[in-house]
């Protein structure tokens, strides 16, 4: 029974189909000039469109195929701050964001540049008015999440995004690697200027993601070579893979109001058993958040102890995040959201999909209670033990 939905997903049949069959009939190189060549560019460039289509970006957004959200957050962040140098070095991010932009401004920061890292408030969103305290003539560049990979928290990316734009000429980057094909945000006539995601998030490939950016938007690339991607990302492109990934965008966009009601009462299920589990908290909240991610502390008992006991009964559930280093002892965004480094130390994460079923929330439910309460009594006190 997998419960680690937000760490990846299982590629979907009918995704691995269109892989293989890509992979057979149109393997020429679309950059080559020979009629092979040209229709595996025409089907690159059919998965390009209905990703733009179905992210409600045709108009006046361009999408560039990368290797998942991280190599789209470093394109994007390093792109858009190294683009805007001459403008300005001052750029903001939150306290809850993925290593894969913390760490991008983090090196920022090793080069220069002044980075403002926003508070979030006890639902884990960042407040406009944090925000708009926060802006400056200098900001060139503010990147925040949609939706948190731990806590499951949902920022309002129009209204910040508003906030940025009447405010200041700064770009608006938006991680979206957990809320794509789960949680709608159309992106022509908003504020959105660059949006990084991954597919296998949502039952594609892993290895696999995109960048999205409005057509205005120039950046240096970080890959150099063959000019691929217009000069974004050179390397030879691969039509299986976006082919794939706008298969799966579709499936999941298409499944996503009844993927999104049921995991809403699964989430409402779980988090009324933890209610009934003594010294068990809710990090983040259950309504206005991502329904497919649930975060608890457990007091007074190793995380690792939890996870344990519930593999052992073939129950699988993770700790801080996967994409963490393995050393990470605490979780960052549980202690950005309740400045409680116990709570931080003692967090699990449950995640949800659109093939969790019934019967295994059931028998998570169940096992999940003694099994604390077990741990609890075996292994006494303290975390740190
Ligand atoms: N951002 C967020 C919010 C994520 O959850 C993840 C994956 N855990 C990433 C970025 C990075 O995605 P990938 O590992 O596929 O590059």
């Amino acid at each position: 029974m997998y419960f680690d939905y937000a760490a990846t997903t299982p590629p979907n049949p009918e995704v691995l189909k269109t892989f293989e069959a890509v992979n057979r009939d149109f393997w020429a190189n679309p950059q080559a000039l020979h009629r092979p060549g040209a229709r595996a560019a025409a089907l690159l460039e059919q998965a390009r469109l209905q990703v733009l289509t179905l992210l409600g970006a045709k108009k006046e957004h361009r999408c560039v195929f990368t290797s998942g959200a991280t190599e789209s957050n470093n394109t994007a962040l390093l792109g858009a701050a190294r683009a805007n140098a001459a403008r300005g070095k001052h750029v903001i991010t939150s306290a809850v964001e993925h290593a894969s932009v913390r760490e991008v401004f983090r090196f920022l920061e090793s080069e220069g540049w002044e980075l403002t890292t926003l508070p979030v408030n006890a639902r884990g969103a960042v407040e406009p008015e944090v925000l708009t305290a926060a802006l400056r003539p200098d900001t060139t560049l503010v990147s925040l999440m949609h939706v948190n990979n731990e806590i499951g928290s949902i920022n309002d990316v129009d209204q910040l995004g508003r906030v940025i734009k009447t405010k200041s000429s700064a770009l608006f980057h938006v991680d979206a690697a957990q809320s794509v094909g789960k949680i709608p945000l159309a992106l022509d006539g908003g504020p959105v200027d660059l949006l990084s995601f991954s597919a296998h998030k949502f039952f594609g490939l892993k290895g696999s993601g995109a960048l999205v950016l409005k057509n205005r938007i120039n950046l240096p690339p970080l890959l150099r070579g063959g000019g691929q991607e217009e000069g974004l990302r050179s390397g030879t492109t691969d039509p299986a893979n976006a082919a794939a990934l706008a298969k799966a965008l579709r499936l999941a966009v298409e499944g996503h109001d009844e993927a999104f009601a049921r995991a809403l009462t699964f989430k409402e299920r779980i988090v009324a058993a933890f209610r009934d589990i003594p010294n068990t908290e809710l990090n983040g909240t259950l309504d206005g958040a991502s329904p497919f991610i649930i975060n608890f502390s457990i007091a007074d008992i190793r995380p690792e102890t939890v996870l344990q006991a519930l593999a052992e009964q073939e129950i699988y559930i993770s700790t801080v995040s996967a994409c963490s280093t393995q050393t990470a002892t605490q979780s960052a965004v549980v202690r950005a959201l309740t400045g409680d480094l116990e709570r931080a130390r003692t967090s699990i994460r449950i995640s949800l999909s659109a093939l969790t079923t019934a019967d295994e929330v059931d028998a998570l439910i169940q096992t999940i209670g003694p099994l604390i309460e077990a741990s609890r009594f075996t292994r006494g006190k303290g975390v740190s033990s």
